[in-house]
């Protein structure tokens, strides 16, 4: 049987604000367990909650990036369950009035765009943290009401690729705002799963399970792509799905049943009597959307239109809003129409670099200024190659010096007079008559061979173009 797959996505973000959402608590990550904790994230009878204005604007910033309608009148809710990392034994989050409704999210997928959409941003705060041991558990509530936005789909993710892809440009799109660290190993960026399938064709959807506990975004693909198997299996042998949790276990590559899903009925919702609804005045909308910066879609477009660059090299030097603008610096200052070099060199040798010191390309103490030095000495001028362009970025990177300087300190520079590399291939040619015979009746590799033994003689600092040509040259008249 032929089925398809239907994906919504529900991701949880922390938001990087300096105190908790409802109270002064600070939300520094990895501090002493319960040392960020007081009466209102506690959960003390009598305390009360104060909304944190900037997770608010936060809030709406995200939404508004996200295509959301902003709601006039929105409120908090409290959501009734009992699990030992809540202290209140509710969270506060928003029900039947959320923040904002109805966006959407364009992503890139092989030759074509597609559009999820997004069913609502809503805010609400965190919980705190489990940590079991072997017979017991410890509870850490520095997280508990930090605050959190709930971005949801629509069910409009048709395989674990689209989800993956979903979530990068989500991701990307977040950190140009400056919200949240997005940072899934630290749990700032969380994201669960809801998948069902259906026959190809059919109009209601299939009985679908939530899963948790994907600590990556290829976490998230893998446990997508095991349980449409799993699901299929199940349907083609005529067996029965039920409705339910599952977590995936990354280390058994396999999802397992946890518990039998609630519905919005079990958790009792009701209006948070101790925080006012509230009214979102269209000034402060558009105040907040005046901040919003030019978004990954908009710049990888005019990085194609002004520096001619291809969708796919202007996408990977956009993905980060610190890298995209180091890369704009580059290609502005690179005196040349063809900017295509300046992106070979960020995307390969810098990234490499940047992999290799498990940094940012940002992070490496590597100026534009100086990037693009190297890449016009390489490019342009030809004075080193593109081998030893890469060794001298490399201590560009240790010694902080420039290219220029390394290259005459380290007599670097390859030889590209005529006069100098003539004697070398006369010396070659004299000491090679077969090879050059070769060449004479057409063998093509005969002059790939000289060109080899030319580069050895120079110890690598011939100009390898340069002895091409005239090494053709050469034997044109011998
Ligand atoms: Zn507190």
């Amino acid at each position: 049987m032929n089925y398809e797959t239907v994906i919504g996505l529900e991701v949880h973000l922390q938001l990087k604000t300096k105190s908790k959402a409802f109270c002064g608590c600070s939300t520094e990550f990895g501090q002493e367990p319960n040392t960020q904790v007081c009466p209102v994230c506690l959960g003390f009878p009598g305390s009360l909650p104060v909304f944190n204005q900037t997770a608010l604007d936060y809030a709406i910033k995200v939404a508004l990036a996200l295509n959301c309608k902003i709601q006039e009148y929105t409120k908090f809710d409290r959501k009734n369950y009992f699990y030992p990392d809540l202290p209140k034994n509710y969270q506060i989050s928003q029900y039947d009035l959320p923040l904002s409704l109805a966006g959407y999210l364009d992503i890139e997928l092989e030759e074509r765009q597609k559009r999820i959409g997004i069913t609502r941003v809503h805010m609400e705060e965190d919980a705190g943290k489990l940590i079991h041991q072997e017979n017991f558990s410890l509870v850490d509530f520095n997280r508990t009401g930090i605050p959190l936005l709930e971005i949801v789909s629509e069910p409009d993710i048709s395989s674990p690729e689209e989800a993956h892809e979903y979530l990068t440009t989500l991701k990307s799109v977040i950190q140009y705002l400056d919200v949240s660290d997005c940072d899934m190993e630290k749990g700032s960026l969380r994201c669960d799963a809801n998948i069902s399938l259906r026959p190809v064709g059919a109009k209601t959807l299939g009985v679908k399970t939530e899963l948790k506990n994907m600590n990556s975004f290829k976490g998230v693909k893998d446990a997508l792509a095991y349980e449409i198997q799993r699901q299929a299996g199940l349907l083609d042998s005529k067996k029965t799905l039920i409705q339910e949790t599952r977590l995936w276990d990354a280390k058994a590559a396999q999802t397992l049943p946890m518990r039998t899903k609630e519905g919005a009925k079990d958790y009792r919702y009701f209006p948070e009597p101790d925080l006012a609804p509230f009214i979102i005045k269209e000034d402060k909308i558009a105040e907040i959307k005046k901040t919003i910066p030019e978004l990954p879609k908009e710049k990888i477009k005019r990085f194609v239109k002004d520096f001619g660059l291809s969708e796919y090299d202007a996408k990977v030097l956009v993905a980060l809003k610190e890298t995209a603008q180091f890369s704009e610096e580059c290609l502005k200052e690179y005196r040349d129409s063809n900017k295509k070099p300046v992106a070979n060199w960020i995307i390969g040798p810098l990234a490499a670099l940047a992999s290799n010191n498990a940094c940012e390309i940002t992070d490496l103490k590597i100026s534009a200024a100086s990037l693009v030095e190297l890449i016009e000495l390489v490019e342009k001028k030809q004075v080193i190659s593109n081998l030893t362009g890469k060794i001298v970025l490399e201590e560009m990177l240790k010694t902080g010096k420039g290219a220029q300087k390394i290259i005459e300190e380290k007599n670097l520079a390859q030889i590209s007079d005529s006069g100098s590399l003539n004697v070398i291939i006369a010396e070659i040619i004299k000491e090679n008559p077969k090879s050059v015979a070769d060449y004479k009746t057409g063998k093509a590799n005969a002059l790939m061979f000289l060109v080899g033994q030319v580069m050895r003689k120079s110890s690598g600092k011939a100009n390898p173009k340069a002895v091409q040509d005239l090494l053709k040259e050469k034997l044109e008249s011998v």
